[in-house]
């Protein structure tokens, strides 16, 4: 009865053709990328295609006490955007308008616009978006700005939150606030717009955001190292920070560049023991700075070259490391991110706790901030790889909190990394967190069973 309520007033508040409740379609929208991330059944699934239909289908939700779960693109690895039972779906795909200001090098977006797409309209007047999720062509930005998104280019370049200017939010009881604005330099008032930069839908719906753009980069040099093992990758990643600034810092261990190659051959060697892939634009020594820290770290074999081609096919290798090693089982895909000289301690941890558990946990990740995507493989259908693999998910995420480090660097905490978060947060924080989320959200609808 009540989900019969729901859906009449969602049809009456909202055009025709927004409101989904055919269930062969709803299954379309019910879970992200994150495959153990359990997902209950909505009652309906919201097509918002504007601010004003975000406002009614919130409005909707708030007098009939339903959560709303908001979804821009479904690539999330955290369960972030997993439906509840009951509740709504509220997804910004069709929100997709783009507008470039090149004199003030901005760009105003809808939350359902792909990151390629605004990276494509930013290079059509010479422009540039950077951050650079491995996802970039299938994940929007609203779940960029959600999950405060990182990327490839982002040690050098910044991550999303570097890029916001302004935010339009719309409350839990349906009203929008514009946040900050298109001007670069603004501290009038509390900064409340990175307060929902990575808040992954618990505190409000983002419904537009001006966001920042920069010249295009030179092209850039590429260098490769290959490693004996991941723990001499791990030191010399810490050495080349130390040294300078690459635009990219990207490893592969030997079982991920082995998957990539079994799936899409590019004459990358399947016997190392790890690659990093590092990127410079800037002043021309720092590739020399590069190829030294990889040879006193003892690189098995490095190389330098300028074709921007070759460049991008080594990148693009790194970017199908996740769906690869996927074709091998089921992957619980970790996040984790620790200060880059204990890179070797957490490479090091992560190599035992596969060891003892035996698992089979292939590490890539954006070694030059630090953090890394342990992919923790196994058999569903095998009960005990299955406790296997759960204890070393969890162990995984302690190795890199007694380092100091984060369970999640890019990712998000969604449902899978809840209860660690917890551990890493600590009670105070986890309290003012909640004091926030009450403020905003009293009725506990935008997302609720996640983080908070
Ligand atoms: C192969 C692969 C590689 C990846 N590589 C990277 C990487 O390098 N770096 C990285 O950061 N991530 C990466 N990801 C993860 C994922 O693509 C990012 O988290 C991305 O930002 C999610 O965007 P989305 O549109 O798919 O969001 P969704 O998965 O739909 O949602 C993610 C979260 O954001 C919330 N949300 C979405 N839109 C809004 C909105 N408008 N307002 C409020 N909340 C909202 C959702 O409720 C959910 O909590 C990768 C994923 C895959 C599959």
């Amino acid at each position: 009865m009540r989900a019969e309520a729901v859906r009449r007033a969602l049809a009456d508040a909202l055009p025709s053709g927004s409101v989904v409740v055919d269930p062969d379609v709803i299954e379309g929208y019910r879970r992200d990328r994150a495959a153990t991330a359990a997902a209950g059944m909505p009652v309906a699934v919201v097509r918002a295609g504007s601010t004003g239909d975000v406002q009614a289908a919130l409005r909707v939700a708030a007098a009939h006490r339903v959560p709303v779960v908001t979804r821009g693109a479904g690539t999330g690895l955290s369960g972030g955007a997993s439906a509840i039972d009951g509740g709504i779906v509220l997804t910004t795909e069709r929100m997709r308008a783009v507008t470039i200001d090149p004199h003030a090098m901005t760009a105003t977006v809808q939350p359902g616009l792909l990151n390629a797409e605004l990276k494509a309209a930013a290079r059509g007047h010479g422009l540039w978006y950077p951050p650079d999720p491995s996802s970039f062509e299938i994940c929007s930005i609203g779940g960029n700005l959600a999950t405060n998104a990182g990327g490839l280019c982002c040690v050098k370049y910044g991550v999303t939150t570097d890029y916001v200017l302004g935010l339009e939010v719309v409350l839990a009881d349906g009203r929008a606030l514009r946040l900050g604005g298109s001007t670069v330099k603004d501290v009038a008032g509390l900064d409340l717009k990175r307060l929902f930069v990575g808040s992954e839908g618990t505190l409000g719906v983002i419904t537009e955001a001006t966001l920042r753009l920069r010249p295009a980069p030179p092209p850039a040099t590429t260098i490769v190292g290959t490693f004996a093992d991941v723990v001499a990758a791990g030191v010399a990643t810490s050495a080349t920070i130390a040294a300078c600034r690459p635009a990219a810092l990207e490893l592969m261990d030997g079982a991920a560049v082995a998957a990539v190659e079994r799936v899409h051959p590019m004459g990358l060697d399947p016997g190392v023991g790890a690659l990093l892939l590092a990127q410079v634009d800037g002043a021309p020594h720092e590739a020399d700075l590069v190829a030294d820290a990889f040879r006193r770290a003892g690189a098995t074999y490095v190389a330098v070259g300028d074709d921007p081609e070759e460049g991008e096919m080594l990148m693009a290798a790194r970017r199908m490391a996740i769906p690869c090693v996927e074709r091998q089982g089921t992957v619980m895909i970790e996040d984790v991110g620790v200060p880059v000289p204990l890179l070797p301690d957490l490479v090091a941890a992560v190599t035992a706790i596969a060891e003892r558990r035996a698992t089979s946990i292939p590490v890539i990740g954006h070694a030059g901030d630090g953090n890394l995507h342990p992919l923790v493989c196994f058999d569903p259908t095998d009960e005990d790889a299955v406790a296997r693999a759960h204890l070393a998910f969890d162990e995984v995420m302690a190795a890199a909190l007694a380092l100091g480090g984060t369970v999640t660097g890019e990712h998000g905490v969604g449902t899978l990394k809840a209860r660690h978060l917890r551990d890493q947060l600590g009670p105070d924080v986890l309290d003012v967190s909640r004091a926030i989320k009450a403020a905003l959200d009293p009725f506990d609808l935008l997302n609720p069973a996640k983080w908070l």
